[in-house]
């Protein structure tokens, strides 16, 4: 059944609160911490629209919150336990009885756990989860679970299972003056959108899939959830963001069909449909697009045995020279090394005289140190990602390794170097991941090889993790990789994965391309903000460095790095919250304008403060505020005190 708000509203002055309060709304997006209006919902029910949505349902027993209300209330719902949710419900709960789902209970009790952990575990990360946890532990007083039903100050809200944006999430449905209203935490967003496509990575056990591999993993938990609050036949849905839902049927349906047509598209030119094979991409197709789906899957390209002058080890190769050089690309182990000290004693090569470093992930860069010491030799990789090879732990990024790369020689985009009979030339190549480059190798009579680190397989893009950064308009990520296959013509691609060389043809690359572009455009129409990139960005606002040493006597300036992936510059309003025992030499509110596809940064100087009780770091966050994005303890950052020594 259909619901119009407006006709929904009972008096003729509340559709004029209903007004204002949507006005304000938009008035409010240019500062922080503005006072929202409240609407009248039902009788009984108040919301007051925010970058956290509140919602207070009032009886003569008393009032329950769901998300967070300002004033005493007896009960506080939550949906789900992200800390950018979570925050909203903090000043209710310091009274109010914190009622929860038990799905959810790691996020909000086992938060310490977690940042305690991270200093090890933000290495060779496979699981892709996010950090937006909080920083504490929540105190619970009910956990519930789909089916339940609970009574609260004389209201009675079912809870129904509704995970997908996180692993746990629930809604809770009411019957508020006659009319069925849910509240669906980050389920969907509007008009059948969502916030973003990487909170949805995730393993997928039925396909043997890691969080890695797991694209969109738990967008089938999603559809479930859909089809469940389609089920239970809403007249009206409050979001913990964004715009009141006036038909959540509608809503739910629309986004079911969209992120299907995502995934349909994902599957379709699918790089593990080469590495896993078709039952275990079938298996993941049926988990979102239904049983009886079309799963549609790009034949492989032509591919063909690596020509003699490379040898393979690993998810390494070495450049063979004529004269008994040779020319490395990635070392990921000491049994690459191993393998070359064996060439070298069997007289095969003579020495290692450079290495190329494709990209950061640990299969690729755990032995590039060793390797340089072994060799003596110097390391090559682009501007682009030559820092983060230097010092990953200013960064969080899948599959890092913690060994840092000293002393790159950093290569500009497009650079040519001659290494005896041979030309190389090196690229930015944002396939596989944003910090990822490429080195085309030419010599006269033979075929050029384009190593192209993990960015392709001959079934398709290497897509899979989208906590890798593959960004999506044209010019950048993949599209950009396309462009530069096209344009060095002829020639073989080594995934160094792969035990083969590959090509596409034209058709091939032609379809690869249409097929990305279709994607951006049907995420684009499916998210909540104003660009494509936004869904698949989790770093478009990041701390940079990542993690940071403070000390009560040395400052050290930390910068909130913020990408501007719309076609409009942007004002932002930032807030940095600073966490105890830290204080800043910098106003912790500050202004940031970004111009359209550009980045900018903020900073902040940071010192330590008295004594650091209970663990040895602390979290800071930012809350950031632009046109149509409101989002509160977004991007974090890691602090740990220095040892003091006497
Ligand atoms: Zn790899």
């Amino acid at each position: 059944m259909g619901f119009n708000l407006m006709t929904f509203l009972q008096s003729p002055r509340q559709v004029f609160v209903v007004r204002c309060a949507i006005i304000s709304v938009i008035a409010s997006i240019f500062t922080l911490h503005s006072h929202a209006e409240v609407i009248k919902l039902t009788a009984s029910c108040d919301v007051e629209l925010g970058a956290i949505n509140a919602v207070c349902v009032r009886s003569s027993e008393g009032s329950v919150a769901v998300y967070g209300w300002d004033q005493a209330v007896k009960h506080v719902l939550l949906t789900h336990g992200r800390r950018d949710v979570v925050w909203r419900a903090r000043k209710a709960a310091e009274s109010a009885k914190v009622v929860a789902p038990a799905r959810e209970r790691d996020l909000l009790e086992n938060g310490l756990d977690y940042w305690g952990r991270f200093p090890q575990a933000r290495y060779h990360d496979y699981a892709q989860q996010t950090t937006k946890v909080p920083s504490h532990s929540w105190t619970v007083n009910q956990w519930v679970e789909g089916g339940d039903a609970i009574h609260l100050s004389g209201t009675r809200f079912e809870v129904i299972e509704t995970p997908g944006f996180t692993r746990g999430a629930v809604s809770y449905v009411a019957v508020l003056d006659g009319k069925r209203v849910g509240f669906i935490g980050d389920l969907i967003y509007g008009d059948g959108k969502l916030l973003d496509l990487y909170s949805y990575q995730d393993a997928i056990p039925v396909a043997q899939i890691r969080g890695y591999h797991g694209y969109g993993a738990r967008l089938a938990d999603l559809v479930a959830s859909l089809n469940r609050i389609i089920d239970a036949k809403l007249d009206v849905a409050v979001p913990a963001r964004g715009p009141i839902i006036p038909n959540p049927t509608d809503a739910a349906t629309k986004l079911r069909q969209r992120v299907q047509a995502i995934y349909h598209n994902y599957l379709s030119t699918n790089a593990l449909n080469w590495y896993f094979k078709e039952d275990r991409m079938r298996a993941c197709g049926r988990r979102v697009l239904g049983q009886d789906a079309d799963i549609e899957l790009m034949p492989y390209c032509e591919y063909d045995t690596t020509p003699d002058w490379i040898y393979e080890n690993s998810t390494s190769r070495l450049i063979l020279s004529e004269t008994g050089a040779g020319f490395l690309l990635d070392c990921g182990s000491d049994r690459v090394i191993e393998a070359i000290e064996e060439l070298i004693q069997q007289q095969a090569v003579d020495k290692v005289e450079g290495i190329f470093v494709t990209h950061f992930h640990d299969d690729h860069t755990d032995a590039v140190a060793k390797a340089v010491k072994v060799f003596q030799s110097p390391v090559y990789a682009t501007e682009e990602y030559s820092d983060l090879l230097e010092q990953p732990a200013a960064f969080h990024l899948p599959a890092m390794t913690e060994n840092p790369i000293a002393n790159i020689k950093v290569m500009k985009d497009g650079a040519t170097m001659k290494w005896h009979e041979y030309t190389f030339t090196f690229h930015f190549f944002p396939g596989q991941a944003f910090y990822h480059g490429a080195m085309l190798v030419e010599k006269d009579g033979e075929k050029p090889v384009f190593f192209i680190g993990d960015a392709f397989a001959p079934s398709g893009f290497d897509d899979y993790c989208i906590l890798n950064r593959n960004l999506l308009h044209d010019h950048e990520g993949y599209l950009l990789c396309l462009e530069k296959i096209c344009d060095a013509g002829d020639c073989w691609l080594i995934n160094e994965h792969i035990r083969h060389v590959f090509k596409f043809n034209a058709t091939e690359l032609d379809h690869l391309t249409n097929r990305y572009r279709e994607r951006r455009n049907l995420i684009r129409e499916t998210v909540a903000w104003d660009d494509a990139n936004y869904a698949v960005d989790e770093q478009w606002a990041v701390f940079y460095p990542r993690s940071e040493t403070l000390s009560s006597k040395e400052v050290k300036t930390i910068e909130l790095r913020i990408t501007n992936h719309s076609a409009k510059a942007r004002d932002y309003s930032l807030k940095f919250n600073l966490p105890e025992n830290v204080v800043s030499l910098d106003k912790v509110f500050q202004k940031l304008t970004v111009q359209a596809g550009s980045m900018g940064t903020a900073s902040i100087r940071l010192k330590a403060r008295g004594r650091w009780k209970d663990h040895p770091w602390r979290i800071i966050t930012a809350d950031i505020e632009t046109d149509g994005i409101h989002v509160r303890e977004w991007s974090d950052a890691y602090l740990t005190l220095k040892e003091v020594t006497r």
